[in-house]
Order: structure tokens, then C-alpha cells, then sequence
């Protein structure tokens, strides 16, 4: 064998995971795992800010073939979730496969012997016959080049690097940002703070989350009955392709959605000047949708404030606003999201003839086949790569819909033997790309809002515009013929 590992996997996040437990099911078990971090869980184990948990119900955010009759909530918190990635992991004998602390910077195709060369941080080489890149695309933090920041005198902390020492008991606290992150962090700091500045630029869509905790007599009954666990994630899968077709052309469910987080709004927010502020003017949907029943009620607290005024500059004891008034804080909360649309990733990977990805997805602004192959990079598969996203249902479902393809994809890369690879045609990649491009037109995404899911270009390369249940329909079959084959 010309290789250390029949396959090598980027990432111990949930992408990564969801690969290594379907090679598991399919009895390979020549497989390595290269983890940055010293453990396992991605933007689980990164995001630790008050209130972090998760917006999709856990029956379905968890993997198809470990389900959890333990959640004490239907939406879990951060911790419950990387505790459950963690069980996942011992229960599977995962751990041995991975290799911490172990941060790939480069990627090198070997076209001589049909394998890549992964290099770490230290310098040590391991070669694999099909890469799997499993990175994550929330782990790259967006920090805005806010003028001024580095004369701020109190502390700045961005809801992905959460500084846990940091006491805010007492403190005047601004958060910037009103996304997922924002909304979770701002009622769940609120009641400990002296004043809490929530700097909005733009006012999120809000849903009701509905959120409640499973009763013991439940999780034992979900013990005993796992088809009944079965038949809560079919439910809320559903439910949740139902909602995505107000995203994507159906109007009538899109005005339902707006008159319902209208309502929302007009019922929880006492302050019309402030119901005002937050009310959104872009079609619901066009940006992410939030989950949140403790978001709007924060500002009918006296200690929040909500400011719509851009930001001016941080000066050394706060934030100037454009309208000239200044903000006198001790600690300001960046919930600015993260860098999702550039596609530069922390690793370097280098295709055949020495193509560099992130040289050509520059140019073309991220394409891939399927969200997983790529034209000059034979051998390697993206889980979540470009136009993978979604904004209506689980992204693990997106993952376990790829692996079904990708595992095809090994098999038929192990069949060729020795320096064989497959490299998917550049035409199929195109039409692929043009086709997703024309399915945004009539969707939300397409209405005109500014969001991280478009590229500097105005390009979406984040999202699927289409539901998930048409992605596995997609994924569902491997055909060799999109495929250059070298043997
Ligand atoms: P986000 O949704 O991208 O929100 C970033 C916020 O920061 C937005 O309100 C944005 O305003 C604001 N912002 C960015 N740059 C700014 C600037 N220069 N000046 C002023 N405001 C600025 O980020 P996030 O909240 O971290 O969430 C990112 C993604 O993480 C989510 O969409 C979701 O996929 C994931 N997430 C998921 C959950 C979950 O429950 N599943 C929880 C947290 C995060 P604009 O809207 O004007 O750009």
C-alpha cells in the first residue's frame, strides 16, 4: 500500500464524526481523524458564551444512527450537546482513530500515487488514499476592523473565544450584534449586568422557540420504545421542510412567517420606540430566522438598551456612535459571526499540476460538485463544502446525505487499486453550479438582503436554495460517469 490510511479526515466536529461513524458501519477501519484542538466537538467545544445552545431540536440535531433518549430539553444547550458528542465517540471507539492537537496546514494531491499528503503544524507528513474535509464553516471568527478598537481600554471578547475567567457581575457590558450568537448571549447576561448596549445594525427575524424539558416518564418511555424517537424526528424533520418552503417560493407561508414574528414582536416588546427599532425590512427568511422567547422581553428590562446609531469608533472608555455619543463601558461582547463566504480555510490544499482550492474558489467564489467533489482535486471530499447551508432544518441531515455519496465515492476509488483516483469532470461541476445558481431565483435568498451567505461577489456559495429532502434525493447515487478515471 502506497499510503498510511485508506482515508483521512479533517475535523472532529460534527462533520467529522458523522464520516468516521459510517466508516465504522461499513467496516473500514483503516481511517485517521487530524484534530486541531485537544478534544473533539468543532463549534460545540469552541462556543461556550452564556446561553449557547442550539436552534434546531435535538431529537433531529444528533446523528440518524445514535439516537439520544436522554435530551432533558427538546433544544439542548452546549454543554448536553458535547456531552453527547463525547458519548457518541467512546460508545463508537472513536477516539483511538484520532490525532490531536494535530493541526493539517498543508494538503498535497501525489498524482504519481493517487493519494494526498497531509502535513501537520510540526512538520510530520501522513499520506491518505481519499482526503475527507470535514472543517466546519463556523470557526473562523469575524472580528470587524471597528476603528479605534485597540485603544479600548476594558476587555473585548468575541462569543466564540469566551473568555470563562471573565466576571460580568456588576459591569457595564455592551453586546454588538443581534445574529444567533447575540440573541442567546444578550438575555442570558442581562440580569447580571450593571447596563447591558446591544449595537444592532440590522434587525434579526424572530420566531417563537418553544422550548421544553422532557420529562423523566418521557426519556424512559423513548428508552424503551426507540421507534418512538424515530417518529419525533420524522415529525419535526417534516415540520421543518414544511417551514422551508416559505423560503423557497411559497408566498402565502412567507406572509404567515412575517405576521406571525410580527406578532411576536408587537406581544413580547413594551417600548414602541424600541419595537420599532427592532422590526425587520427585508423578507423573512433572507437572513438566518432566530429561535429565541427571551430575546425580545430582555428589552423591557432598565438596565438594557438597545442603539441603532452606527458605531463611529471605540473610544478608551467605550464606543462613539455616529450621532456623537459615547458609550462607557468596561467589557464589549463581539457577536459579529464568523467568516463563512472567503472559503479561506486554515488548511492549504494543493490539487493536481499544483491548482492551489483557495486560488480557483477566489475566482470562481466556491463551487464544488454536490457540496463534495471538486474538479483538480481528485480523492478529496467536502462535508459541508460550498452551497451546503440551510436555514430551515438540520445541517447533520445535509452531512449524513453526503456521506451517503462519499461512501460510494471510496468504494469506487478503493476498486481502482494502487495510483488510481477519481477527479469529477469540470463540465458536470459547472452545469452542477449554474443550475444551483438559477434555483436561488424566487427564493428569500434572493430578495436582495445583505448576508454572510454571499461572498464579497454578491454570489451565495453558503447555501442549498432547495429543501433537504431534494439533497438526499440528490446524494442518494454515485454515477462514475460525472468522473475522470485514472487507474
Ligand atoms: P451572525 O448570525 O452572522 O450575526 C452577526 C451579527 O453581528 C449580525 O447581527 C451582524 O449584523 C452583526 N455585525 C457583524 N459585523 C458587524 C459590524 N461590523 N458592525 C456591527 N454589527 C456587525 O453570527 P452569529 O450570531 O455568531 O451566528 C453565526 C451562525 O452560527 C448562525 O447563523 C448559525 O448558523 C450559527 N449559530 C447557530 C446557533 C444555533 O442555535 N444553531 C447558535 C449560534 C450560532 P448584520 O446582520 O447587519 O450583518
Amino acid at each position: 500500500m502506497a499510503y498510511d490510511f485508506q482515508v483521512g479526515i479533517i475535523g472532529a466536529g460534527f462533520a467529522g464524526l458523522v464520516a468516521a461513524l459510517r466508516l465504522k458501519k461499513q467496516h473500514k477501519e483503516s481511517f485517521v481523524i487530524f484534530e486541531r484542538a485537544a478534544d473533539v466537538g468543532g463549534t460545540w467545544r469552541d462556543n461556550v458564551y452564556p446561553g449557547c445552545a442550539c436552534d434546531v431540536a435535538s431529537p433531529l440535531y444528533s446523528f440518524a444512527d445514535e439516537p439520544n433518549p436522554n435530551w432533558a430539553n427538546l433544544y439542548s444547550s452546549q454543554p448536553a450537546i458535547l456531552e453527547y458528542m463525547k458519548l457518541v465517540v467512546e460508545r463508537n471507539d472513536l477516539r483511538k482513530h484520532i490525532r490531536f492537537n494535530s493541526d493539517i496546514v498543508k494538503a498535497q494531491f501525489m498524482s504519481d500515487k493517487g493519494c494526498w499528503q497531509l502535513t501537520n503544524a510540526q512538520g510530520t507528513t501522513t499520506t491518505v488514499n481519499v482526503l475527507l474535509a470535514a472543517l466546519g464553516p463556523l470557526n473562523r471568527p469575524n472580528i470587524p476592523d471597528f476603528p479605534g478598537l485597540a485603544s479600548f481600554q476594558g476587555q473585548v471578547i468575541h462569543s466564540a473565544r469566551w473568555d470563562t475567567t471573565c466576571d460580568l457581575t456588576g459591569k457595564h457590558v455592551a453586546v454588538i450584534g443581534t445574529g444567533a450568537s447575540a440573541i442567546q448571549l444578550v438575555p442570558a447576561i442581562a440580569p447580571m449586568v450593571k447596563s447591558l448596549t446591544v449595537f444592532q445594525r440590522t434587525p434579526a427575524w424572530i420566531s417563537h422557540r418553544l422550548d421544553r424539558t422532557v420529562s423523566e416518564a418521557a426519556r424512559q418511555r423513548f428508552s424503551r420504545f426507540p421507534l418512538l424517537m424515530k417518529v419525533q424526528r420524522e415529525s419535526i424533520y417534516w415540520l421543518n421542510e414544511f417551514v422551508g418552503m416559505g423560503f423557497t417560493g411559497s408566498q402565502w407561508l412567507n406572509g404567515l412567517m412575517k405576521h406571525i414574528s410580527l406578532k411576536k414582536l408587537a406581544d413580547e416588546v413594551k417600548d414602541p420606540e424600541t419595537r420599532k427599532k427592532l422590526t425587520p425590512n427585508y423578507t423573512i427568511g433572507c437572513k438566518r430566522i432566530l429561535k429565541s422567547d427571551d430575546f425580545y422581553p430582555t428589552f423591557n428590562r432598565s438596565n438594557v438598551h438597545l442603539v441603532t446609531d452606527p458605531i463611529d469608533t471605540f473610544v478608551q472608555t467605550g464606543i462613539k456612535t455616529i450621532d456623537g455619543q459615547e458609550h462607557a463601558l468596561d467589557v464589549v461582547i463581539l457577536g459579529t459571526g464568523f467568516k463563512v463566504a472567503d472559503l479561506n480555510f486554515y488548511t492549504e490544499f494543493m490539487g493536481k499540476a499544483g491548482t492551489r482550492l483557495q486560488d480557483v474558489w477566489k475566482k470562481t467564489g466556491g463551487e464544488a460538485f454536490k457540496g463534495v467533489t471538486t474538479a483538480n482535486f481528485p480523492n478529496l471530499a467536502f462535508i459541508l463544502g460550498p452551497n451546503t447551508g440551510l436555514g430551515h432544518n438540520s445541517v447533520i441531515h445535509i452531512m449524513e446525505s453526503q456521506m451517503n455519496y462519499i461512501m460510494q465515492y471510496i468504494n469506487q476509488i478503493e476498486q481502482l487499486g494502487g495510483a488510481g483516483y477519481l477527479d469529477v469532470k469540470e463540465s458536470v461541476q459547472q452545469d452542477y453550479n449554474q443550475r444551483l445558481q438559477q434555483q436561488f431565483n424566487g427564493t428569500v435568498w434572493a430578495s436582495g438582503c445583505q448576508s454572510w451567505y454571499m461572498n464579497e461577489a454578491g454570489k451565495n456559495t453558503t447555501l442549498y436554495p432547495r429543501l433537504n429532502t431534494h439533497f438526499r434525493r440528490l446524494t442518494k447515487r454515485f454515477s462514475i460517469a460525472d468522473y475522470q478515471v485514472n487507474s
